[in-house]
């Protein structure tokens, strides 16, 4: 069968499943991890989505033979475009969303013997990119509400030595950017947004990543839009988007074609291939109305899980308009599940058909992180003295405790008829109902 076949298929089975009129054994009977009937054997939708479109799309550049962007126009529109989308002056595209943060980190200047305000619940590339710049991730615990950087923490954490404040959009809801940019103004400490994961994410209205001096956004394949690989920094300074550009394209800038090979700065090579620029273009026309499904199902998924004893699906501030629902995470209680432990529960959810996560671990006391500081480098930059002092001003107990609570569904599962919502809470409700043969067991 072709893949789009599939993908008709998949949506016509979907329509069908709309209303699931699930047997009494299914909803209620035995566990399926304790060999019962599963509630759901349907799988989720699946991920990517794409049909004609994305293959004329790529076909075109294929057949153009410019194949990447020194030779075509493909990568430039999509920056306008994607500018555009999010009210931003200005995009460059990367190879991908950590070399979108790297190339910021290097155009903002951020290198030894800078500290890095960072959030421990986040993708690694955000300290990652830190450590490539030998700079100093300074972690400020989380807000296990919202599973966002608690920002009012951050103040405390300011050194003379902090160059940056870079807040992390998770899951796609938004960090409390009022206080964050509040105290960074009043401290004149630069913000960049990691963005990674809040495609089209909402502050008072306004787009997440257009914020701080950038917003740095990841097109992997597992991420809301999606070219496999590939990302983008957005800003309103385009002096800055110049230099980022220059740092991107082995220090050459924009005029700077052929054989000119005169350089100013250090350099890489970060660029996107036309290829993935064809394929975003693409995938960028069916953004807003696979958002607007995620959001409607999650809203109504988050009115079902809050009737679940045990069950805290994460909050928003106030001020976030919109959630990007790249995750849906929720907090699991096993006190309110007969001490049923998450690891349990999880495995239960699976095999009812309802896959889930128990997400990050604890990055700050990640032994990779222990052993970057100790290294050569950061010996010589810091000295064993300082580097020593690190790990005491690095605790996150919130954060310690959300790592060992939190459950998460993926972007993919949102995109389904309302129904699969039900399932999900209804195969919580089975497992609650017989957690304590499954603490047991
Ligand atoms: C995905 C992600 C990144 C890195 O993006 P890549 O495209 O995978 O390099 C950075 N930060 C966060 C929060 C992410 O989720």
């Amino acid at each position: 069968m072709k893949r789009r076949d599939f993908i008709r298929g998949s949506l016509i089975a979907g329509a069908v499943a709309a209303a699931p009129k699930r047997s009494r054994a299914a909803a209620e009977g035995k566990p399926a991890l304790l060999g019962g009937e599963p509630l759901r054997k349907t799988p989720f939708p699946s991920w990517p989505v794409f049909d004609e479109t994305e293959e004329r799309s790529m076909a075109g550049v294929l057949r153009s033979g410019k194949w990447n962007r020194g030779s075509g126009h493909v990568v430039s529109r999509f920056e306008a475009e994607y500018a555009k989308l999010l009210g931003a002056k200005a995009c460059l595209a990367t190879a991908n969303g950590t070399s979108a943060l790297l190339t910021t980190l290097n155009a903002l200047d951020i290198g030894p013997g800078d500290e890095v305000i960072v959030p421990p619940y986040t993708f690694v590339a955000t300290i990652n990119v830190v450590l490539a710049r030998h700079a100093i991730p300074v972690f400020v615990d989380s807000d296990v509400e919202t599973f966002q950087i608690d920002a009012h923490k951050i103040e405390a954490a300011i050194t003379p030595r902090t160059a940056l404040i870079m807040p992390v959009h998770l899951g796609g809801n938004v960090a409390d950017l009022d206080t964050i940019l509040e105290i960074a103004g009043k401290r004149g400490i630069p913000v960049v947004e990691d963005a990674c994961q809040a495609h089209l994410a909402e502050w008072r209205g306004r787009k997440a990543g257009t914020f701080g001096k950038s917003g740095c956004f990841s097109f992997q394949a597992s991420k809301n839009l999606n070219s496999g690989e590939g990302g983008a920094i957005v800003s309103d300074d385009s002096d800055f988007i110049e230099r980022c550009y220059a740092f991107h394209n082995n220090s050459r800038g924009r005029s700077t074609a052929g054989y000119d090979f005169s350089y100013r700065a250090r350099g890489l090579n970060l660029r996107l291939t036309e290829f993935e620029g064809a394929l975003l273009i693409a995938q960028m026309t069916r953004l807003e109305a696979q958002s607007r499904t995620r959001g409607q199902n999650a809203a109504y998924l988050t009115s079902l899980l809050r009737e679940i004893p045990g069950i805290r699906p994460a909050s928003m501030y106030p001020n976030c308009t919109r959630n990007a629902y790249h995750l849906y995470m929720f907090r699991y209680d096993p006190a309110k599940f007969r001490g049923l432990s998450r690891a349990k529960f999880m495995r239960a959810m699976d095999a009812e058909g309802v896959p889930v996560s128990g997400g990050y671990s604890p990055l700050n006391k990640e032994p990779f992180l222990k052993n970057t500081l100790t290294s050569k480098g950061y010996k010589r930059i810091y000295g064993e003295k300082e580097l020593a002092g690190w790990t005491q001003r690095n605790h996150c107990p919130n954060n310690d405790r959300l790592c060992e609570e939190a459950v998460w569904l993926t972007q993919t599962m949102l995109l389904g008829p309302r129904s699969d919502m039900q399932d999900i809470a209804s195969a919580i409700q089975k497992i609650q109902r017989s957690s304590a043969d499954l603490a047991k067991a």
